[in-house]
């Protein structure tokens, strides 16, 4: 079964939109058959998403650091939770058991997630497609800044065309589904060529 990482807050945020987006990703995820993996927490877009999914008959699957179970955040309904020692070993698990990957709206959690995707892309770590749901132009201000990034030359100009962007969900999906990783080879030689001429 083809899975779906979900990042999302571990709060609600200040729109209604925000928890409506994660009830229907949840939806959207138990009718096309998929499952769905997040971060395990039993708090804010995470509760919604994983509390409707659940609802559905969807396979949860939660990836915690030991840690944060210690603080008694974690769902203690999920279809499996999986305990690991650091946040670094949880995104591998994340990376390794799931087909893409969503952002809905979040915190600094969420924004430290989607990068390593987008890095992990990068450097052909990973070649799943992420896609940024951008409820109520959430991420207007963070797709602004990549594009700043890239005028500023510390992202290539392909690289920020291919982060997938979309305020719904089906069109999100499409996109992910076209998804082409982009060749590295001319990218690593240009970065040696900028680093041998200083
Ligand atoms: P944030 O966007 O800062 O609220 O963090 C949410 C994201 O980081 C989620 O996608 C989680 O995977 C992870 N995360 C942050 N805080 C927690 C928490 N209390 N419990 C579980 N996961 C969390």
């Amino acid at each position: 079964m083809a899975r779906i990482c979900v990042f999302c807050g571990s709060s609600m945020g200040t729109r209604n939109e925000y928890k409506t987006a994660a009830h229907e990703l949840a939806n959207y995820i138990a009718a096309h058959d998929l499952g769905l993996v997040y971060g395990g927490a039993d708090v804010g877009l995470m509760k919604v998403l994983a509390d409707t999914a659940l609802e559905k008959g969807v396979e949860v699957i939660g990836i915690m650091p030991k840690r944060l179970i210690e603080k008694e955040v974690a769902h203690n309904n999920l279809t499996n939770m999986i305990v690991v020692e650091t946040m670094a070993e949880r995104k591998d698990k994340m990376v390794d058991m799931s087909d893409g990957f969503v952002a809905l709206p979040g915190g600094f959690g969420t924004f430290d997630e989607l990068s390593e995707i987008l890095t992990f892309n990068q450097l052909r770590i990973s070649d799943k497609p992420l896609g940024i749901l951008n409820i109520a132009g959430y991420f207007n201000e963070l797709l602004k800044f990549f594009n700043h990034a890239v005028s500023e030359g510390f992202v290539r100009k392909e690289h920020k065309e291919n982060v997938i962007v979309s305020h719904k969900i089906p069109d999100l999906m499409r996109q992910m589904n076209r998804y082409q990783p982009l060749t590295i080879g001319k990218w690593i030689e240009d970065i040696k060529n900028e680093s041998n001429h200083l």
